[in-house]
This record gives C-alpha cells, sequence and structure tokens, in this order.
C-alpha cells in the first residue's frame, strides 16, 4: 500500500496486468481495422469483444453497473461513455473508442480516436489535428510520468502541450485513474494543473493517463441516456488513454502493444519492459 492508501503493484503483479493490457490493445486493433463508413458502433462493439476473448479476457465495462457493453463509442461532440447501437458511422466522424479488459483479477483500459475516412477533407483535417493532439498531450503525460516526482506533473504536462497548440479545452469533470484490480481506482490522475502535489510517483504506481480535448469549450453535458457526455457547444472532442505501469526499471505502457516504444521516442525515453 503507498501512503495514500492505493495498492501499489509488485513487478509480478505488473506482468499480470500486462496480459489485461494486451487484450485491451487487441479489442481497440479489432476496430482498427475494421471502422469505416457505414458500419455501426454495435458492430464495433462486437468485434472488440471478440478480439478480448480470444486473448482470454473479457469485458470490464460490463463489470461497471448498468453497462452492457465492451467499448463506449463517442462521436464528433460527444467525448466520452456514448453507448454502442445503430449509429451509422458517416465519412469523416470523429470517433473516440474507450476499451478495457479483464484477466484474472487483473484490468487494462486504453482509448483511441478514428476519424472515419471520406468526407470533406476540411473538416477530416480538423478533426485528425485534434486527435494528434490529444494523442500527443497523452504521450507527453506519460513522458512526464517517467521523470515525475509528484503525479501533478502528468497534468502539467498535458496542459502544457494542448494549450500551446491552440485555442483548445480540456475537460475537468472526467480525470485518469489509478488501476489494478478494479479498473477505476485510487488515485486520480488530471489532465491539467492542479494545486496538490498528488502522490509520490513510486514504483508499483499504475495509472491510466487520459486526456478528454475538445475543439472549443471544455463545458459538457450529459445526454438523456444516462451516459454519453458531450460538448455543449456542440464542438468535436477526442479521447486517448493508456495504462502505465511504474517500476523500478522505469515505466511499462501496458496496453500498447509495442510497451510505448514509438509514443516516447521523441521524449528520449525507452519503455522498460518486465519479464
Ligand atoms: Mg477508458
Ligand atoms: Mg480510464
Amino acid at each position: 500500500m503507498s501512503r495514500h492508501g492505493f495498492e501499489l503493484k509488485t513487478n509480478e503483479q505488473i506482468i499480470l496486468m500486462r496480459q489485461a493490457g494486451l487484450a485491451t490493445a487487441a479489442g481497440l486493433d479489432a476496430i482498427r481495422k475494421l471502422i469505416r463508413a457505414g458500419i455501426t458502433t454495435l458492430e464495433l462493439d462486437k468485434a472488440a469483444d471478440d478480439a478480448i476473448r480470444a486473448h482470454g479476457g473479457h469485458s470490464n465495462f460490463q463489470l461497471v453497473e448498468g453497462y452492457k457493453h465492451t467499448i463506449c463509442a463517442s462521436v464528433n461532440d460527444e467525448v466520452v461513455h456514448g453507448i454502442p447501437g445503430n449509429r451509422v458511422l458517416q465519412p469523416g466522424d470523429i470517433v473516440s473508442i474507450d476499451c478495457g479488459a479483464e484477466i484474472g483479477e487483473w484490468n487494462g483500459d486504453s482509448a483511441v480516436t478514428f476519424i472515419v475516412p471520406g468526407g470533406d477533407p476540411e473538416v477530416a483535417a480538423k478533426r485528425q489535428l485534434l486527435s494528434d493532439i490529444t494523442e500527443q498531450s497523452l504521450w507527453a503525460g506519460i513522458a512526464a510520468l517517467a521523470n515525475a516526482t509528484y503525479l501533478n506533473e502528468v497534468g502539467m504536462a498535458i496542459e502544457e502541450y494542448v494549450y500551446s497548440q491552440g485555442n483548445y479545452g480540456i475537460l475537468e469533470e472526467y480525470v485518469g485513474h489509478g488501476i489494478g484490480r478494479s479498473m477505476h481506482e485510487d488515485p486520480a490522475v488530471y489532465n491539467y494543473r492542479v494545486r496538490g502535489n498528488g502522490p509520490k510517483v513510486v514504483p508499483g504506481l499504475v495509472v491510466a493517463i487520459e486526456p478528454m480535448v475538445t475543439a472549443g469549450s471544455a463545458v459538457t453535458k450529459v445526454l438523456g441516456d444516462g451516459w454519453t457526455v458531450s460538448t455543449k457547444d456542440a464542438s468535436d472532442a477526442s479521447h486517448w488513454e493508456h495504462t502505465v505501469a511504474v517500476h523500478e526499471g522505469g515505466i511499462w505502457v501496458l496496453t500498447a502493444a509495442d510497451g510505448g516504444a514509438a509514443g516516447l521516442a521523441k521524449f528520449g525515453i525507452k519503455p522498460v519492459p518486465l519479464a
């Protein structure tokens, strides 16, 4: 246990969490291969579920009370918690897919934003840029974690990067979190500057870092389904997430197939897998 009351993971536990991370990555990879105009978000949900099961895992989203699906699919002005259904994706849609898997008692959690090919090239380019900025802010946060003394340095790095790119919004009502035996554990991982330092970054800390960035205002509303979070001003949104472990040797991005090597390269950081 850490001084703050959440469980620090042993190397052996982190290795088990890697398996859940890879099953989560497989779920998102299945969607990457399928996503196109004309497909429904429910079809994507099924593909992710099949891929997670093929990896020996099961959906942990289905363990959240009242939720029956494997992914959240949030389209255009929807930021997070969109429910898969009969919505047919259109050319140029920006779609954030959040996915998680559990193997044994260990969890993974990751999100990716896709731009559906086609549509108005100008709109698609703007949406791709929003997704790229959000993804890069995630890697900036992960890179900050690698060198951080305190956890709040992650949010500082994310905020600094996002605001350096223009007049974008960062959601504040929804944040990242510790992860382990449950998908959502303490501590909170903010995507913006906060006053407190937060817990010390020590070996055994495993967190899901997940910036949610909007092209306009970051003020949101929850739709009538009770789940879907969308921007109040109807501006586009993007969500990227990885589960990241800190251990004695360094950091390891558990939900990235390459452990985070590609995303961290430009920061001069090499992830350190455990074996
Ligand atoms: Mg997630
Ligand atoms: Mg999460």
